[in-house]
């Protein structure tokens, strides 16, 4: 295969080279080869990077200063370009981390154009000041003003749909960015410059900068930054906010989770096998809002246990780029050796393997590991209350509704959910009682238009929907002179 190579970076709307020879080097999840290098960005690249973003946020007639339509007309070019560059973009995610192909045509494909025109659409049709009547006799003027430079720091395991839930409300409200991407999907990070080249946003607007955590840290320290959003693990969000609280810096954090499907006992899981599929081991298990914390009604714990292994033994596991695979590789032989110690410590503790737990005989080559299954697990278990990030699901018995509430909300997670049920009215009074940002009925597809996040060690804010955009503006308020009221 030809090697993907880059030898600059997208900084100040051009591609310039960088500080230092260092470089990334990217491997295939499903063949473990090198298929392509990068530049690593060092501190004096990110300086760079911010110091651009700076100057065209600070320009009085630039992006941020822009009508709000005369932005969405560079973010549409963007978005025209991006699509055009689409389908290169989902098959570099796909051989970077292991997402089965279909997803990331779905995911990584589809969604960054969808949210950047939805994001613009927000800007360009609902005002953004307003003036109010005061109650001592005045009046003021309250205005939604963009944030300023915004550092995002993103994952590898959707890493378009995550960059664009932050890049496209800022660039819509009027931000400017410097993006980090994860060292591991940094190729279809450096094709979105392209598309960003292509598009011809303003110079500075959008800056990105691949490299590891030291990089990050370094950015959201920055003296010249005005906001941080992350998305990624909670041990790395609660260091990031630590430093944005002595800098008083905001932040949107959307970090871990270990979420509960809740089979009720009148559920049809068969009937819904593949929204529940799509609801507990989407992108092999590496997405952050999955339920993989199955709890059972005692009534039927025999039948949902063999439904769930059943679904796990029936996925296509394979090449990610073969359009019928279900399930890929994991992203890095780091992720599998701790997914694997996982296994090992759910054994330890007594629970009870049904399908799965080794690695595909058929594959010898990638990062794989079989779909795996896990029955009588403990709530308090290690593989119950920590995030695992692979393919592995605990089914957990419960005896009545109470308890089935009272095991989804002991977590120190709050992200995702489902609730499974023939009734949906009883599945939403039952949700309404789950400690979590988001949670589904019968299936788990975030939407666009309503706000994603998480509570307790799960996050700060939220993405998406007009809340989303929030997270990217202040307000300011003028008083107007009373006497001109
Ligand atoms: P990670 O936290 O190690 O890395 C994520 C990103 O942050 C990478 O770009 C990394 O280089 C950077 N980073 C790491 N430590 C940093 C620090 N101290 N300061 C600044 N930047 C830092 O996470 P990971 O293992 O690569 O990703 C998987 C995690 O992401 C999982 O825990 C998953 O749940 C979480 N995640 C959450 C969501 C969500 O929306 N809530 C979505 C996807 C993934």
């Amino acid at each position: 295969m030809e090697l993907i190579t880059y030898d600059r970076l997208f900084i100040d709307g051009g591609w310039r080279s960088p500080a230092s020879a260092r470089t990334i080097e990217v491997h295939s999840a499903a063949t473990e080869e090198h298929i392509g290098t990068v530049p690593e960005a060092t501190e004096a690249d990110a300086d760079a990077a911010v110091d651009a973003a700076r100057r065209a946020f600070d320009d009085p007639a630039g992006w941020a200063a822009w009508e709000p339509a005369r932005r969405a007309e560079a973010i549409e070019r963007f978005a025209v370009a991006l699509e055009e560059r689409g389908a290169e973009t989902a098959r570099r995610v796909s051989l970077q981390n292991g997402m089965p192909i279909s997803l990331a045509h779905q995911f990584e494909q589809g969604f960054p154009p969808l949210v950047l025109r939805y994001f613009s659409g927000l800007m360009t049709d609902n005002a953004q000041e307003e003036t109010r009547p005061g109650m001592l006799g005045g009046r003021s003027r309250v205005i939604r003003e963009p944030v300023g430079v915004v550092v995002a720091i993103v994952p590898w395991n959707v890493p378009q749909a995550i960059t664009f839930l932050k890049l496209a409300p800022a660039l819509a409200s009027g931000c400017t960015v410097v993006l980090k991407p994860a060292p591991e999907t940094v190729l279809d990070a450096l094709l979105m410059c392209e598309a960003a080249a292509a598009a011809g946003l303003p110079k500075g607007v959008l800056n990105v900068v691949p490299g590891g955590r030291e990089l990050g840290a370094h950015l959201v320290s920055h003296p010249r930054v005005d906001k941080v959003s992350f998305t990624g693990s909670t041990a790395a969000g609660r260091s990031i906010a630590e430093t944005c609280g002595r800098l008083l810096r905001p932040v949107t954090l959307e970090l871990g989770g270990k979420s509960a499907a809740i089979v009720l006992d009148d559920a049809d899981l068969r009937t819904n096998i593949e929204s529940f599929y799509a609801a507990t081991l989407l992108n092999n298990g590496q997405i952050c809002w999955l339920g993989t914390r199955v709890l059972a009604p005692r009534s039927r714990y025999a039948e949902v246990v063999d439904t769930v292994t059943g679904l796990a033994r029936s996925l296509d596991v394979g090449d990610p780029l073969a359009p019928g695979t279900q399930m890929g590789p994991l992203v890095s032989a780091r992720q599998r050796d701790r997914v694997e110690s996982y296994i090992a410590k759910g054994l330890d503790d007594g629970a009870r393997l049904t399908t799965g737990g080794g690695r595909p005989k058929n594959l010898d080559r990638g990062w794989y590991v079989e779909p795996t299954v896990f029955a009588d697990v403990d709530n308090a278990h290690t593989i119950a209350q920590e995030e695992i990030f692979g393919p592995v699901l605990s089914v957990i018995p419960y005896s009545s509704e109470e308890e089935a509430v009272a095991l989804a909300n002991a977590s120190d997670y709050g992200l995702g959910g489902s609730v499974w049920t023939a009734d949906p009215d009883r599945g939403e009074a039952l949700a309404r009682r789950i400690g979590s940002g988001t949670i589904g009925i019968n299936a788990y597809a975030n939407d666009p238009t309503a706000p994603f996040g998480g509570v307790k060690n799960s996050g700060l804010g939220r993405e998406l929907g007009p809340e989303g955009l929030q997270g990217y503006q202040t307000l300011k308020t003028i008083y107007l002179d009373p006497s001109t009221a």
